[in-house]
This record gives structure tokens, C-alpha cells and sequence, in this order.
């Protein structure tokens, strides 16, 4: 390891063995000076050079976890990936129950083991009542004994209910519980597949802000998700072919778990796959859905003369419960956003001519799908089995981290307090407030300064637009308010014992969160993001970008006392990335009060066509080895348009910081390392990308991500970028330095 270090320093030596401007200073004008003025100017310059290190135990840990990252072997300017994330790919191979593995992945890894030591700490007096609650959800999640008991008893009781009965059984669960093609209603079972199950299918409804008046919130009817990827039923592709088949067995099997005659459910479940086959030819793809498209305002009575297979207003009554909410009061009046009307229609033609058996059968097997996990050992071994082809894993997720996550995802507000009250540090607020207010004035000052396709008229908007961007960091306050989150949960009442009851209450109880809304107005400077979520967001309806507590850790966010390089080179360049999403492909069309409205000239319009055509283009040239397939850059634009800006953005601001802060003079190195203050920033921010992916996982990853891979997440924005060839004085003919050919929109 210490020819390592040698070699590391030996390559580092170049920049800090360079004469110092006050060194060539004295050495010029030494002839003149007398013996001991020279002595004291080098005695100056010697101490200046001892100070370009940092020795500090954080600089010689951040140095130390950068290195080991790294693949010194590769060649920055030809594929920065492969030198920043070599090494940590190689010693980190994925574990078997994922299916992907990198720096995000560890991190929330890391955030769970957190939590879990928090959530299995013994119930005390002091602990409040959320947490509590929180607690027993997670101990009944642990109680493996009562599962292993109980096996499919609750489920088999879940489907007796009449409005859930499911053909493909028969008689298994009594000859009165069968389902009666007479009795089936459709309309019904959504909605208490949507009120009981909280899951959306065929038709998926709820409650949001108005994209045309970000004040109100209204109902949206969309497509709901299909189990595979659309592309798996659309393509014949060995891939597709094999989910596809994976997908029959699974569909096959668990009714047969639960009772039912293998026979029968072969010749029920194959005209269920066709079904939903033919509901992914009718669906609305990734790339169509643009919001202009996908705002159609319907009143329900429109919406009944135009799709009038369908009782739209009693569906939305019924998806309601009016036990919770008594005075919402719903009529023919009541305006909608219907957001794929193509599919609505193509749906009902579809369900026409579709037996009704195989629509019952289709839609109380998405129930079931959805509950499977939640039962006994057996049936998250035969999950296991369809995920193995799907996703390429092989084992199960160790049960504290499926209860962890269970509770961290549902009573987020309780687990969020914990997290924060322990982990959270309240001075990370200040840096990002610097980080954020530096980012901001770099994306105002390159379109002041830089910009030459936008009008003056939208130019003036873009900047009101930029300095309306609300930032939301660490978490909401409310979570600190112990009343608001026992009261937000007080209707939850759990057993230890009964895991499976547990979960059905905290799903009616998620399905009408969105619905409590209408009526109200959105409060556009309130967020209610999950403060342990490992990820950063923009909302385009509130013009918010969002920094949970979660992403603000090593090695995104690093502290006062690690080069800021670092830092904005990280969570400097997600801030960007989010601030950018506000003027991406789909987030431009709205206004700096979120509502959807063309503010842009169509002048300027054109213009960023243009560039963004650069970006499709060049991003669709890259082939991804681990798919075998080319990135989408149509699919993908979103993204890459916030990556490539979000770079630019946080470069900028941090030499703002350098010349602002420390007047100009660069900060000290890290030892060891012998990269300069830029070059760290680039590497920073290669190094959260770090990322490996089974084959199943990288295919769906092009195929349904909204992001581009990783690799070209690095490679795509770092070679546009004229900061980058030249802070690793990458060669024209290097293909890290995309020269003339390099896109860029802000
Ligand atoms: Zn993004």
C-alpha cells in the first residue's frame, strides 16, 4: 500500500512542488534584496506551502475514502467513470438481494441500520405516541412466529369480502364465498381495491395540485401501473419473453398456494396475462406523457358523455371514504383532470370486449400480488423466484430491513422525528443555505452572462423564476411538534401480533391522505417529504427544490471541516441538478408560481429545442454494455439537461466561494491525493454515481429509469463541459473533451 502512497504523491508533486506566485516574487527580485529580507520571504513562502495540505483527521479520512474509490489505472480524460468508480466497484460487489448496488444504495443501506437500532430501542414512557406506534408496527413486522401461524389465513379472509372475490379460486374458500359473475361490479371493486388496498388499477385516481392553479388541489384520473415494465409486454425480446413467462408461473401458482386447482388456474390466469398485454398497447408511453397532453379538465358529467361505459362520479364518491370525510361533498360538477383520455376510452372498448371473468380475475390478482409480501416465509420464496428473473436477485432482503423500510415509508413523520432528533445536525442547515444561494446566483449570472438563444422578455421570467425556487431542507418543522404528528396518526391503533391487520389499516389509511386535500389550499411553502429519504427533489406546482435529511450525509453533503470542493462538487451539483429540473424539458412550461403557462416566447422556444436535439442526439449514442442497449436520450432528457446544468451551476458558485471567501486563494489539498481543488470537485461528483447493476436490472433501467445510467450520468455532462478538459487538461482528441460538439443548454 506504500508504493500506493508514492506513487499517488509522486504524481501530485507536480502541482505542489510549482513555484508559489510569492516564491517566483522573491526569486525575481532577489538581486536586489538584502540577505535577511530574502530569508524572511522565503520563511513566508516555505509556510505557504506547508499550509496548501490539510492534515486535519477529516481531510486524511476524506482522502483516504476518495482514493480507495478510485481506479488509478484509468485514464480521466478517456472514461472518468471507470478512474473515479473503479475501485469501489471492484470491492463492492452487489449483494445478493439487490439488484443494483452503488454509493446511493449504501447510503440508504446505512440510513436503515440507523433506524433500525432506533426503531428496536424498548418502548419507554417518554418515547410519544407516533413513535410508540411506530414501534409496535415494527415489532409486529419482526414477529416472524405469528406469520409462519397465520400463513395465508388473513389473505384468504381479505377475499371472502365480496367486492374482492376472486374467480381463479372457486370453491375453495365455501361455496357461498364464490365469485358470481352476476354480482361482480367492477366500479366497486376499484374503489375498494383503492380505499381498502390503497393500490390504483386499470384506472388510477388522486388528489394533487391543480396544474393550472397551483393554489387548489384537484382530482387526476390516469392510467394505473402495470406489474412488468411496458415494455415487457409490447417487445419479444428473450428478455421480455422471460419476464413474461416468470410473470404466468407466478400468476399461476399463487392461487394455487392459496387453495385453488392447479388446472384451473393455468386455463383462468393465461387469458389474464393476454388481458394486460393488451392493456400495455393501449397505455400512454413514458415519452408522450407531457404535461400540456396530459391536462384535459373534465367535469364528471363531461367525462360520463364522453366515456360513458363508466359511472365516473359514483367511482370518485366510492373512493372516498365519507366516514373520514363527511362534508366533501361530490356531484356532476366536479372538475377533473382526466390525464390520458386516448386510454380512458381504449380502456373501456378494451373491458367490452374482455370477459368479465378474466377483468375480474385481472384486477383482484393485482390485490393479491400486492399483499403476497406480506405474508408467511413460502410466499417471499415464490416472490423471490419470479424476482429472480426479473431483477436478478437471489436471496431475500434480511427482515429488519423489509420492516424498516415498511415502517420508514409509512409512518415517516414518526421515524423522520427519531432519525432527526438523533442524526441530524442543525448547522448542515447554514452550508446549504450558502451552497444554495451560491448555485442560484451561478445559474441567474451564466443566463445574464452566458445565455445568447433566450429573449430578453423570457430571460427576465427564467431570472424571476430562479429566485421565486423555495428551498426545503432537513425536514418539515412540524416533525418536531409532537402533537401534530400523534394527531396526524391518531386514528392507528396496532398489534404485535397481527402484522397483517397492521398493514391493511396503514393502507386505508395512506388511500385517503391525497383526498383530505381537496378543498384546501395548497400550502406552497409547507413540504411533507420523507426527512430520511436518500434523494433530492423538485416540485414543479410549488417551484420547491427539496433536500431531505437523509441525502445530507457523507459523501453528498461533507461538513464544514472537508474541503468545500468536495461538497459542491456532491450536494453543490445536486442543487443545481434540482434548481435546473425548474427549467428542464417539462418544468420550463411552468411558472415561477407553478402553474402551467407559457411564459417563454416561441422564439426561445425554438431555441432550447434546438439544444436540447444536441443532447437527445449525443446521449442517445451511448451504448451501455451492462443492458446491451443505448441510452434513451429523448427518455432521459429531463435529467441530463439538470446534470449538465447543475455542474456548470456548482463549479461556478464554488470559485465564487474561493474568490468570495478566501480571496481568491485556493484551498489546502488533500494529502495523498494529488488532485487540485477543481479536480476534487469532478471527482466528487463522478464518486456519488458509483453505481453496479445486474444485466435484468441495467435493461430496466433504460427501459423504465428516468435517468440516464451512471456511468454516462458522468461521462455525458463532464465531457460538455469546458471546466472539466480543463482542470484534467483532457486532449481534443480525448473523448472526455466533446470539443465543438458539446451540448449545452444552461
Ligand atoms: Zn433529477
Amino acid at each position: 500500500m506504500e508504493m500506493e502512497m508514492e506513487k499517488l504523491s509522486g504524481r501530485g508533486s507536480k502541482q505542489s512542488a510549482a513555484p508559489t506566485t510569492l516564491m517566483k516574487a522573491a526569486l525575481t527580485g532577489s538581486v536586489c534584496l538584502c540577505l535577511a529580507l530574502l530569508i524572511a520571504v522565503i520563511a513566508v513562502s516555505q509556510k505557504t506551502t506547508n499550509e496548501e495540505f490539510c492534515l486535519s483527521s477529516e481531510c486524511i479520512e476524506a482522502a483516504g475514502s476518495i482514493l480507495n474509490k478510485m481506479d488509478l489505472s484509468a485514464q480521466p480524460c478517456e472514461d472518468f467513470y471507470k478512474y473515479a468508480c473503479g475501485g469501489w466497484l471492484q470491492e463492492n460487489p452487489i449483494p445478493e438481494d439487490s439488484s443494483s448496488y452503488g454509493i446511493y444504495p449504501w447510503l440508504r443501506q446505512n440510513v436503515d441500520l440507523k433506524l433500525k437500532e432506533l426503531l428496536e430501542q424498548p418502548t419507554t414512557n417518554s418515547d410519544i405516541e407516533a413513535v410508540k406506534k411506530a414501534k409496535v408496527l415494527y415489532r409486529s413486522c419482526m414477529n416472524e412466529t405469528a406469520l409462519e401461524l397465520l400463513d395465508a389465513k388473513p389473505l384468504l379472509k381479505e377475499l371472502r369480502k365480496r367486492e374482492f372475490r376472486w374467480p381463479v379460486l372457486g370453491n375453495v374458500l365455501g361455496a357461498d364465498v364464490q365469485w358470481d359473475e352476476e354480482k361482480f361490479d367492477l366500479l366497486h371493486t376499484l374503489a375498494q381495491i383503492r380505499t381498502q388496498h390503497s393500490k390504483s388499477v386499470l384506472v388510477r385516481l388522486y388528489v394533487s395540485p391543480d396544474d393550472k392553479n397551483s393554489q387548489r388541489y384537484i382530482i387526476k384520473l390516469d392510467q394505473a401501473s402495470l406489474v412488468l415494465s411496458r415494455e415487457d409486454y409490447i417487445t419479444n425480446t428473450t428478455e421480455a419473453q422471460a419476464n413474461r413467462e416468470a410473470l404466468l408461473r407466478l400468476m399461476v401458482d399463487v392461487p394455487v398456494m392459496l387453495g385453488a386447482p392447479e388446472e384451473a388456474a393455468e386455463q383462468q390466469m393465461k387469458p389474464v396475462l393476454d388481458f394486460e398485454m393488451k392493456l400495455a398497447q393501449i397505455m400512454i408511453p413514458f415519452e408522450n406523457r407531457t404535461s400540456e397532453s396530459m391536462y384535459n379538465k373534465y367535469s364528471l358529467s363531461k367525462l360520463q358523455r364522453t366515456i360513458p361505459e363508466f359511472n365516473w362520479l359514483s367511482f370518485v364518491k366510492a373512493s372516498i371514504d365519507s366516514k373520514l370525510y363527511p362534508d366533501l361533498s361530490i356531484s356532476s360538477s366536479e372538475h377533473t383532470i382526466v390525464r390520458v383520455p386516448q386510454y380512458m376510452k381504449d380502456l373501456f372498448k378494451l373491458l367490452n370486449v374482455t370477459d368479465t371473468r378474466t377483468v375480474a380475475n385481472y384486477v383482484v390478482w393485482r390485490s393479491v400480488l400486492s399483499r403476497i409480501t406480506t405474508l408467511s416465509r413460502r410466499f417471499l420464496y415464490r416472490y423471490l423466484d419470479f424476482a429472480r428473473v426479473t431483477t436478478g436477485t437471489t436471496s431475500l432482503t434480511p427482515r429488519w430491513d423489509k420492516c424498516v423500510n415498511y415502517i420508514e415509508g409509512t409512518l415517516m413523520y414518526a421515524t423522520g422525528r427519531l432519525f432527526v432528533d438523533k442524526h441530524f445536525q442543525e448547522d448542515k442547515k447554514h452550508m446549504m443555505e450558502e451552497l444554495i444561494e451560491g448555485i442560484r446566483w451561478a445559474f441567474i449570472d451564466m443566463l445574464e452572462k452566458e445565455n445568447d438563444w433566450m429573449d430578453a422578455e423570457t430571460k427576465k421570467k427564467a431570472i424571476q423564476k430562479a429566485h421565486a425556487v423555495l428551498a426545503k431542507v432537513g425536514y418539515p418543522e412540524f416533525i418536531l411538534n409532537d402533537t401534530y404528528i400523534n394527531e396526524d396518526i391518531k386514528r392507528l391503533s396496532f398489534s404485535e401480533k397481527d402484522y397483517f391487520g397492521n398493514v391493511m389499516q396503514t393502507l386505508r389509511f395512506i388511500s385517503q391522505a391525497d383526498i383530505g386535500w381537496l378543498r384546501k389550499n395548497v400550502p406552497r411553502t409547507e413540504w411533507f417529504t420523507n426527512p430520511t429519504t436518500v434523494n433530492a427533489f423538485y416540485s414543479s406546482s410549488t417551484n420547491q427544490i427539496r433536500f431531505p435529511a437523509g441525502e445530507l450525509q457523507k459523501p453528498f453533503f461533507w461538513g464544514l471541516d472537508y474541503p468545500r470542493s468536495l461538497s459542491y462538487g456532491a450536494i453543490g451539483v445536486i442543487v443545481g441538478h434540482e434548481l435546473t429540473h425548474g427549467f428542464d424539458n417539462n418544468g420550463r412550461k411552468y411558472d415561477k408560481d407553478g402553474n402551467l403557462d407559457q411564459w417563454w416566447s416561441n422564439a426561445s422556444i425554438a431555441s432550447f429545442n434546438d439544444k436540447t436535439q444536441c443532447m437527445i442526439d449525443q446521449y442517445n449514442t451511448y451504448h451501455w454494455k451492462e443492458a446491451g442497449l443505448n441510452v434513451r436520450g429523448k427518455r432521459t432528457l429531463a435529467e441530463n439537461i439538470a446534470d449538465n446544468g447543475g455542474m456548470r451551476e456548482a463549479f461556478r458558485a464554488y470559485r465564487r466561494w474561493i474568490d468570495k471567501e478566501r480571496s481568491g486563494v485556493e484551498e489546502p489539498l488533500l494529502p495523498g491525493v494529488g488532485l487540485s481543488n477543481n479536480q476534487l470537485f469532478f471527482l466528487s461528483y463522478a464518486q456519488v454515481r458509483c453505481n453496479s447493476y445486474r444485466p435484468e436490472a441495467a435493461r430496466d433501467q433504460i427501459v423504465s429509469g428516468a435517468h440516464s445510467p451512471p456511468k454516462y450520468r458522468v461521462i455525458g455532462a463532464m465531457s460538455n463541459y469546458e471546466e472539466f478538459r480543463k482542470a484534467f487538461n483532457c486532449p481534443e482528441t480525448s473523448l472526455m473533451n466533446r470539443g465543438a460538439e458539446s451540448c449545452r443548454v444552461w
